[in-house]
């Protein structure tokens, strides 16, 4: 642990900002807004990029795309309207050559400045353009005929903007903070030996680095977030993060919770009606939550497992066990059709142990939706099965003891909240179980999940055979016709998909019934089923009711059918436009294929030409069937924010950290995360306040 501290520097770091200059009653409302109270905020306001403004650059040695300082003279300036107003202003120096400079927002006085002859200097990026390279919108500064240009001593930091303040301004305010930096030990608050271990500077020196980098800095490293410096923010970062999912998992454990021991006669009597037996994976896991729900104290456990690997039966022994104490147990899963399948799971295989399934989603109104609160608040209904409406304020339960949500990626963290608040009335929190088929790499399950327990079925029930996938240009699709024709006289089924993404459901809806229409035309034999978001409820489940019952042959959808379908008998699956999908989504997609015996394949259709990245994605999907893999180089591609998305956790919103890049930081955390946890609780206080800190966010935790 660090060194003890002075304690009238300990308060510096929080210090307000209205202390500094030029720092009013606006101002500070203005940086509050976004996010600066304290002196610390600021010093935390890192820059977004840096000008290099220590030289100046000959005209003729520009290089297009490198942003460069130039001086020189006006030669020729030009207004034009042609589209729109622009100001063109030709600058030479002695070198001869000549850059232009665009401006497509100018006032009048600005025209005026540049009169042929001026003297300028200016920064910016240049591009190749029609006469030559150009660079639009520079900064630039107009000289006095005799006046020097001082070069800059350190490269110039450009900050995120805060609305308001302009950058000049901006820059002044954290130069002040800078300047007010305590010493290092005083600022320190990672112990010198796990700093010297990783190689990484201490935070006072990284500061500095960060936001006044010498002349003689690794820029390329800087760009690219990997300079020792940005590594040491990202590490103190990273442990206020884990800290803070430690301390709220701490203090969950700090309530009460039923402990639900029950005889395990239902449980015993649901597997036994069960036509088939639970695998290996299944069983381990289910094992981990009775031990869970055995305990006084709220469980809160991730169950990962891919698409088809069984989880809603797990889910659904582990409601015995609440059941059998009399208790309740509620199941929230994020789509109606999702939720509707479960229903039907649950009721099939529960109804016959007399068990009561109560339905609850937002479209059950008037007086069935009275009838059903009032069965949940007497505890008639044992087993609850919904959507969102389930966490809305006038549900209430008479004694929930376990909340399960299916696909808990898809709920933001409030609404899972909101579902555990509902136990409160009993005096307890109930336990929680949440599923998700979207695997994630376990460096990021490590940081974005420190506040949970994770089990993984990591097994497939037996006799599923993998999906086959091929890629094939759209330009093929009349092959495609063929082959769904072919599959369907053999008696097989096979669904259609119709992507768009961005477009609004109603655009998405229309494409599908034009693909429907052209369909039904080209296979007149075949019976066609259509299921898109802008159907009522009622025609989409008849249609999905007809395809799961064989009625059907194929079924054109939208992507409505991307969870909760479960029909054995569907082997082949076409995505149309499966460039624009993310690989979570068509794995998602993918696994509605494959789940019965019949060899199942998987046609990857896409609009040529294919960007890199879009055709990295479908060769993964070519390759591998494993939704680890897939989620491992998910992250890859896309970086952990839109992975877990904003929902979720709030990891998207890291200043310096990426838990892809600084994935090998991880275990130093958490080893040292628990140290400090049990040493020193109020290091820990100190470190998440610091990072996440702000009375605002804490109350949203
Ligand atoms: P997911 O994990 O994707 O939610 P489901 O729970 O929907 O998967 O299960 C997929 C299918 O596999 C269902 O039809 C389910 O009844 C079946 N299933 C679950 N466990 C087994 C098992 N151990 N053996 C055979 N089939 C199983
Ligand atoms: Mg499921």
């Amino acid at each position: 642990m660090p060194a003890r501290r002075d304690t009238a520097l300990l308060d510096l770091p929080t210090e307000p900002l209205d202390r500094l200059a030029g720092v009013g009653p606006r101002v500070a409302a203005k940086l509050q807004a976004r996010g600066l109270y304290t002196l610390q905020d600021l010093w935390l306001h890192l820059p977004l990029r840096y000008e290099d403004r220590t030289s100046l650059v000959r005209i003729r040695d520009l290089l297009p795309g490198t942003a460069a300082q130039v001086e020189g003279r006006v030669e020729a300036v030009e207004r034009g309207f042609r589209y729109r107003p622009v100001l063109r202003v030709a600058l030479t120096d002695d070198s001869g050559a000549t850059v232009v400079l665009r401006f497509f927002h100018f006032r009048a006085a600005q025209v005026a400045q540049f009169a042929v002859g001026t003297r300028l200097v200016c920064y910016g990026t240049p591009r190749p353009g029609q006469h030559g390279l150009e660079i639009v919108h520079p900064s630039y500064r107009v000289l006095g005929d005799d006046e020097h240009v001082a070069l800059g001593q350190a490269l110039d930091p450009v900050y995120p903007a805060v609305e308001g303040i302009g950058p000049a301004t901006l820059r002044k305010l954290i130069g002040q903070a800078l300047d007010r930096l305590p010493s290092e030990a005083s600022l320190e608050l990672l112990p010198p030996g796990l700093l010297n271990g990783l190689s990484l500077p201490p935070l006072r020196e990284a500061l500095l680095t960060m936001h006044r980098p010498p002349a003689s800095a690794d820029l390329a490293a800087l760009a690219a977030g990997t300079h020792p410096a940005q590594r040491r923010l990202a590490m103190e970062e990273l442990l206020a993060h884990h800290l803070s999912l430690r301390r709220q998992r701490i203090s969950l454990q700090r309530h009460r919770a039923p402990a639900l021991r029950g005889d395990g006669k239902l449980v015993q009597s649901l597997r036994q009606s069960l036509p088939f037996r639970l695998t290996a994976a299944q069983e381990r896991v289910f094992n981990e939550i009775r031990a869970d729900l055995a305990r006084s104290h709220p469980m809160l456990r991730l169950v990962q497992g891919d698409v088809g690997s069984g989880k809603t039966v797990v889910a659904a022994l582990a409601a015995m066990l609440a059941v059998e104490q009399g208790r309740q147990v509620a199941l929230a899963a994020p789509t109606e059709l999702l939720a509707e399948q479960h229903l039907a799971n649950l009721r099939g295989w529960l109804e016959p142990l007399g068990i009561n399934v109560a339905w609850l989603a937002g479209k059950v109104t008037g007086k069935a939706r009275t009838k059903v609160l009032e069965s949940v608040a007497s505890g008639e209904a044992q087993v609850v099965v919904g959507t969102h409406a389930l966490m809305q304020e006038q549900v209430v339960f008479r004694d929930l003891a376990l909340a399960i949500v299916d696909e808990q990626h898809r709920f933001g963290v409030h609404q899972r909240l909101a579902l555990r608040d509902k136990g409160a009335a009993a005096g307890t929190v109930p336990h929680q179980l949440v599923m998700t088929a979207t695997p994630i790499p376990r460096t990021l399950a490590m940081a974005a999940y420190s506040d949970l327990d994770v089990s993984a079925i990591d097994e497939l029930p037996p006799g599923r055979t993998p999906v086959h996938t091929i890629v094939i240009s759209a330009e093929r699709r009349p092959e495609l016709v063929e082959r769904i024709r072919v599959a369907c006289a053999e008696g097989r089924q096979a669904y259609w998909v119709c992507t768009l993404i961005d477009e609004s459901d109603e655009v998405v809806a229309t494409a599908a019934q034009n693909t429907f229409e052209a369909l039904s035309a080209q296979l007149p034999e075949l019976r066609i089923g259509l299921v898109h978001g802008r159907m009522k409820t009622a025609d989409k489940q008849a249609a999905m009711r007809a395809f799961k019952q064989g009625e059907t042959d194929l079924l054109v959808a939208t992507t409505v059918i991307e969870v909760g379908v479960d029909v054995p008998n569907a082997s082949l699956m076409i995505i149309e436009n499966a460039e624009r999908l993310g690989l979570a989504q068509l794995h998602q997609l993918r696994g509605r294929v494959g789940r019965g015996a019949a060899a199942s394949r998987c046609v990857l259709m896409y609009q040529p030409p294919l960007s890199a990245m879009a055709r990295q994605r479908l060769e993964t999907m070519r390759q591998t069937n494993d939704g680890f893999v897939i989620a491992e180089k998910d992250l890859e591609l896309r970086g952990p924010g839109e992975l877990l998305g904003t929902r979720q956790t709030g990891l998207a919103s890291f200043r310096v950290a990426d838990l892809a890049r600084d994935a090998a930081l991880l275990p130093h955390i958490q080893a040292f995360g628990e140290q400090v946890l049990q040493q020193s609780p109020e290091l820990a206080d100190r470190i998440v306040a610091r990072w996440i800190g702000g009375a605002v966010r804490y109350a949203a935790a």
